[in-house]
């Protein structure tokens, strides 16, 4: 944008407009407006206040040239001989027209598979492997994410939600810490972030068993579950997860759940808070008899002893159930099975052999279009067992889990 010369000569007035000449038959001092012939206007056009004086106009703005009134003219046409106005080119009145723009959608973001987890779950002063592994495995998603699979914060499970499985006395205790021993019941020391922590994990549980019935995959690195009982803690477990998700899902409408146990130790928690419900299944594939029950209905518990036995347990266990009678597989993924466990393992359940439970399991569940939803559950380091060994046997669960298919929402 720049300033032009426009020259105002006294008769007859000539505007010279770059290479234009307007007649003074374009310049309408009643309008105090210029027009260029039929054509409309050529612009918006400011008179710059130093101009004014020279010219006898006052400023303009927008599409007036010169100042309204009939004085106006007069004093331009009986100025100096030929006054020069500086006027200063404005934005065209006239949009432009904007370039036709083809709309194109971008791709849909693949779908991920949802892994619950947030910081809470690792929040008790406790340091111990339920208490830790959560983030062991969520540092290991960070530093090599499993391709389509994603962490989601949960939201912290109510109270109200708690008290659906679990005793009031008991949610009490371990919120405030008291009584003591009911408070340690799963056996650690209490301290204030116990309760977050246990109210994060189990709220990713829940949250991962309704966004399996809807997505047909999710998960959450929780683990501590299935000894909890509904007054107290025990083995680990404050409360149990698997209950509660369980509840959760039937009082949103599903009709059969399936629970299946693969930890290395006996689900007896999970057993008295659903075994006597008929809408639940519960399939426990144990090596190491802690937490030991008498299946109720037509639940089964089996007992491995030798590893060569394992995979084929579970087949049967899998292929002897309709998988399609179900609305949702709710899969306690323990890895404490792995031979260098110290709790649970058994020789000769190796790293490979946990691959293939896992993907007998989830290629199960896909054959059946059953919905399934995970938690980490057992698993501990040892002696014959680092770290990263314990995380690496984890993540062959959510590797499994990420090549299963999603429904679209
Ligand atoms: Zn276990």
């Amino acid at each position: 944008m720049g300033y032009r010369e426009v020259t105002l000569g006294s008769p007859p007035v000539v505007l010279t407009h770059t290479k234009m000449e307007y007649p003074a038959s374009d310049l309408d001092t009643e309008a105090g407006s210029l027009r260029v012939g039929r054509r409309g206007w050529l612009g918006r056009y400011v008179l710059p206040a130093a101009a004014v004086g020279l010219a006898g106009c006052a400023p303009a703005v927008g599409p007036t040239l010169l100042a309204s009134g009939p004085g106006a003219a007069a004093r331009a046409s009986t100025s100096a001989p030929f006054p020069v106005l500086m006027m200063k080119d404005a934005e065209p009145e006239v949009e432009p027209a904007l370039a036709p723009v083809a709309v194109v959608e971008a791709p849909p973001e693949p779908k991920k598979v949802s892994v619950f987890y947030r910081p809470e779950y690792t929040l008790a002063g406790y340091s111990y492997d339920t208490t830790r592994k959560a983030r062991w495995v969520a540092d290991s998603l960070e530093a090599a994410p499993v391709a389509g699979l994603e962490l989601v914060a949960p939201e912290l499970l109510s109270e109200a939600a708690l008290a659906t499985v679990h005793d009031g006395g008991y949610i009490a205790a371990v919120r405030s810490g008291q009584p003591r021993g009911l408070a340690q019941s799963q056996g650690w020391p209490w301290d204030p972030g116990l309760f977050p922590m246990v109210l994060a994990s189990n709220g990713g549980a829940v949250a991962a068993a309704h966004t399996a019935l809807q997505m047909g995959v999710a998960g959450s690195l929780s683990s501590g579950l299935h000894h909890a009982r509904r007054a107290s803690g025990n083995g680990n477990c404050t409360f149990n997860g698997l209950a509660l998700a369980a509840r959760a899902l039937l009082a949103s409408g599903a009709k059969r759940i399936l629970v299946l146990d693969l930890d290395a130790h006996c689900g007896g928690g999970t057993d008295e808070l659903l075994g006597r419900d008929e809408r639940v299944q519960l399939v426990d594939v144990s090596v190491y008899p802690f937490d030991v029950y008498r299946p109720q209905q037509r639940n089964t518990l089996d007992m491995v002893q030798r590893a060569a036995d394992y995979l084929p347990v579970i087949r049967r266990r899998l292929d002897a159930l309709d998988g399609s009678a179900f609305d949702i597989c709710l899969y306690n993924a323990g890895m404490d099975p792995h031979e260098g466990c110290p709790l649970g393992g058994l020789r000769g359940i190796t790293a490979t052999v946990l691959a293939e439970r896992e993907h007998v399991v989830f290629d199960w569940c896909r054959q059946h279009n059953l919905p399934v939803s995970f938690v980490l559950a057992g698993g501990y380091i040892g002696p014959a067992l680092d770290t990263a060994g314990l995380t690496d046997l984890h993540r062959l669960t959510l590797t499994a889990a990420s090549q299963m298919p999603l429904r679209q929402a």
